[in-house]
């Protein structure tokens, strides 16, 4: 055998393994043969570099972040579907179908799962991966193709050599979605709340090597366009099984009066899927009767999505336990006898407040339901009153706190948030609790982004009273460390160095982490520009605190309160003039304020999720002139919203007429365009 014949065989089996690996969840080599054959294969390479080309198995990680976001228009616009809760609506969709097509026509249907992850284009042409995409707006998405190459599910080369652009979803598989987020706990990072998340998070990230270490999954689901493969769409499904391109096989094509019970099958078994699904997608199978049947401005008519209701589980509610935050709330935490809910075991569940277990009634050793509230944290929603004993105890919020026993204290809630009633809080400011949830809060990503210093450290740190405050942090030596339970050398020093290197954030994201009340991200860059340093912020008076802060563009009455009260408590004075003896925190460059532009006179909230990071967006509109707002308020003339915009949000945008526009949208105008009348 020469060595290019060897080299494609490798490649083939290679290949081959991933399929069944990541595709069909049914290996049938160990890893360490698989291991083996990627070193031979790598090896190989190394001898003869010819034969290296970008679709072989060792080619699929890029070696660099990717430096921008590159925008790119799909060809066929991704649309979304409408979404149907009954068999009513599922009847109306049914109707629709025929009164579309001609009456003697039979309509055949494809049920499917629905996956929950994140909708993707991948594009093939002669064979070979091209180029992959995000859904974005629909129109234009995010070229992600060096991300998608690290997905093993996702094969780099095909045996089909016409143009092939697919539609599907990445997706983490439930088991790979737990192991993930018991790494980042490890590592101090948030755990995801659900594969959804993890899964659009993980795609846009902008270096492939990271994305490479996540277990990220590819259905496809749908072959969009070009010279039509089939007839029928449930052949194009079965076409890509045979392809060895990643589908779910788990479709069925079905006469109308097979729909209802094929969706019920799928809603039976999906427990037992190794993904997240949260309904089901019933599509007219012929392409012909697609054709006929079109689109309206946003969905196909020739599909439509049904959703399941949330699932519910009861258990015994065997202790209500009371959480102190950041700020010092107190917080009801459900205690449960652990019970598998759409498939995660769940044995605590939110009570959010006092007046909320009053509501239900809840009493210690209660029969409950609990539901989880869009798939992500599970809730108490119900008493099951029947099955009351008599035993059960009713439970009130303590009046000292659990965790330092000082007397607990009612405030009312952010009356923005129409939350009327008292929050109870612990309002001693040393309370182990709440200096916890500070330091955990000063270390994260938007923050002082501090590695390595996960929960688990904090509260150790904080039980032996080694750290008092986040100053104290920067004091800590490898010694103290290392005097913890399972502390090695090497992970003290990472912690050490991950500290240390946090002393050059600048500024803006030290007041981030100090936790301002009212200052969100952008308030806190404007403060920092005011002020230049930490030190110059604290050598202001209460006067010239006021007169400063006020006259920062944007900042209302409540944020300047907010910011003067925070400079004049002595305790977070204290804490300040420790950073800044330690040296933390770089001054704020002066953002020159760009006074002729498109953008000026014009002002913008940006929310939601977007194709990239908020802060780059926020410079782009600076950079034409337009200024910038953490919140909508009267006067601002655009609400820019991406992915999963807060209804607060958009409230605010129609209570001041706030126009709300696409990220596409905003690119428009960063064109120095004008958009069209609303
Ligand atoms: P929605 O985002 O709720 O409008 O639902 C539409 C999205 O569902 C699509 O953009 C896809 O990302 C996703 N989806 C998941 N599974 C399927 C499937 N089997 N067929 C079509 N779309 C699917
Ligand atoms: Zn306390």
């Amino acid at each position: 055998m020469t060595a290019a014949e060897r080299h494609a065989a490798l490649v083939r089996e290679i290949d081959a393994h991933n399929y069944r690996y990541y595709v069909l969840d049914d290996p049938n080599v160990t890893d360490a043969e698989f291991d083996r054959l990627l070193r031979e294969l790598r090896a190989l390479e190394e001898k003869h570099p010819e034969l290296v080309n970008e679709h072989s198995p060792t080619q699929r990680v890029a070696e660099q972040a990717r430096a921008n976001v590159v925008k790119v228009r799909h060809e066929v616009r991704m649309f979304s579907l409408d979404n149907t809760y009954s068999v009513e609506d599922l009847t109306e969709f049914a109707r629709r179908v025929k009164a579309g097509l001609s009456e003697s026509e039979t309509v055949r249907y494809v049920i499917e799962p629905k996956l929950d992850g994140a909708s993707i284009e991948v594009v093939y042409e002669d064979g070979r991966l091209k180029m992959a995409s995000t859904r974005g707006d629909g129109e234009i998405g995010e070229d992600i193709t060096t991300n998608v190459r690290t997905i093993r599910g996702v094969p780099l080369s095909i045996s089909h050599k016409g143009k092939l652009t697919l539609r599907g979803e990445v997706v983490f598989y439930r088991k790979d979605l737990e192991s993930l987020n018991a790494e980042r706990a490890q590592e101090g990072l948030e755990p995801f709340a659900n594969p959804r998340n993890a899964a659009s998070g993980s795609l846009r990230m902008m270096d492939a090597r990271e994305v490479a270490r996540r277990p990220l999954r590819v259905v496809f689901y749908q072959i969009v366009e070009g010279p039509r493969l089939h007839k029928f769409h449930s052949e194009s499904l079965d076409w890509l099984a045979k392809e060895g391109l990643p589908s779910h096989r788990r479709h069925v094509a079905v006469p109308w009066e097979g729909v209802t019970e094929a969706i019920l099958s799928i809603d039976r078994a999906r427990a037992d899927y190794p993904f997240e699904t949260d309904g089901a997608v019933i599509k007219v199978d012929s392409y012909a009767q697609q054709d006929i049947l079109g689109f309206t401005s946003k969905f196909p008519k020739w599909a439509v999505a049904y959703k399941f209701a949330a699932e519910r589980a009861w258990t015994k509610l065997t202790d209500i336990q009371v959480q102190v935050g950041r700020t010092g709330t107190l917080t009801p935490v459900a205690v449960l006898d652990p019970v598998q809910l759409a498939g995660t075991t769940v044995s605590r569940a939110s009570l959010h407040n006092a007046s909320f277990v009053a509501a239900l009634d809840a009493r210690i050793g209660d029969k409950v339901a609990i539901e989880k509230a869009g798939e992500i944290i599970p809730q108490v929603v119900l008493v099951d009153m029947e099955a009351r004993s008599g035993d059960e105890v009713p439970w009130q919020m303590p009046t000292k706190c659990p965790e330092c026993g000082t007397k607990v204290m009612a405030r009312l809630l952010d009356e923005e948030k129409g939350q009327m009633e008292a929050a109870i809080r612990c309002p001693n400011r040393l309370c182990p609790a709440q200096v916890k949830a500070q330091i955990f809060y000063f270390a994260r990503r938007f923050a002082m982004d501090i590695d390595h210093l996960g929960l688990a450290l904090v509260e150790q740190l904080v039980q032996r009273g080694a750290v008092k405050d986040v100053a104290d942090l920067y004091d800590l030596t490898k010694e103290h460390l290392l005097e913890l339970e399972r502390m090695g050398d090497k992970s003290a020093q990472n912690v050490i160095d991950s500290i240390q290197r946090s002393r050059e954030r600048v500024l803006d994201r030290l007041l981030c982490g100090l936790g301002i009340p009212q200052i969100g991200q952008v308030a806190a860059r404007q403060l920092a520009e005011q002020a230049g340093t930490l030190e110059h912020l604290l050598s202001w008076n209460e006067e010239q605190a006021r007169e400063q802060v006020a006259s920062i563009h944007g900042f209302g009455p409540k944020m300047v309160d907010a910011v003067v009260a925070f400079l004049a408590d002595t305790e977070q004075r204290r804490i300040m003039e420790k950073l800044v003896e330690h040296g933390v925190g770089q001054p704020q460059p002066k953002e020159t304020v760009v006074t002729e532009g498109p953008l000026v006179g014009s002002s913008f909230c940006v929310t939601g999720v977007l194709s990239r990071k908020r802060e780059d967006v926020h410079a782009d509109i600076r950079a034409l002139g337009g200024t910038v707002f953490d919140s909508v308020k009267k006067g601002t003339t655009y609400l820019v919203a991406g992915e999963k915009t807060g209804k607060t949000k958009l409230d605010q945008a129609k209570k001041h007429a706030t126009r709300v526009i696409t990220e596409t949208e905003l690119a428009i105008l960063l064109a120095g365009k004008e958009l069209p009348p609303a």
